[in-house]
């Protein structure tokens, strides 16, 4: 496995969360990788799959970097099919494509029956008790 530094961009909210100074709800980690859940979920078990170095787009991370990065997404996709086979993995890169936090992340999103949860603006908090159960059903390995 690719050890990488940990992330130290002072004011970023993800490199908050890898050096722990901010906490999340985290389903895996290993030593380039962090994933945790998005607080305000598209869907139940919405997940955030991020570096642990910091960069604000997936060009600006060494190869290692990246590499690692698909290895996690690999495992992540296949502990999601636990919940549903079916789910949308996205990233987006710069502010006109829709990047609020400046630290390259890939979003986990399962899909269910119902709505398109892309066409509504009803994105709940994360609800403690329904973390709590996702955690345990992600963090498996
Ligand atoms: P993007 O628009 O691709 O930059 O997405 C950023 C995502 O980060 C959004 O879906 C937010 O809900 C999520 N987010 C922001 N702060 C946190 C946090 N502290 N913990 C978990 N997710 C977060
Ligand atoms: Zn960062």
């Amino acid at each position: 496995m690719v050890s990488s530094p940990p992330a130290k961009e002072p004011r970023c909210v993800f490199c908050a969360i890898v050096s722990r100074r901010s906490p999340a709800w985290i389903v895996y980690e290993d030593p380039s990788t962090l994933a945790f859940l998005d607080i305000f979920p598209f869907t139940r078990g919405h997940l955030l799959v991020v570096p642990k170095r910091h960069g604000a787009r997936l060009t600006d991370l060494p190869f290692e970097d990246q590499m690692a990065l698909i290895r996690s997404l690999d495992e992540l996709c296949r502990r999601t099919e636990r919940l549903t086979p079916d789910y949308n993995l996205a990233l987006n890169a710069g502010a006109r494509a829709g990047q609020v936090v400046f630290h390259v992340h890939f979003h986990l999103i399962p899909r269910y029956e119902g709505p398109n949860p892309f066409r509504t603006t009803s994105r709940t908090p994360l609800a403690e008790a329904d973390a709590r159960a996702v955690v345990a059903e992600l963090s498996r390995p």
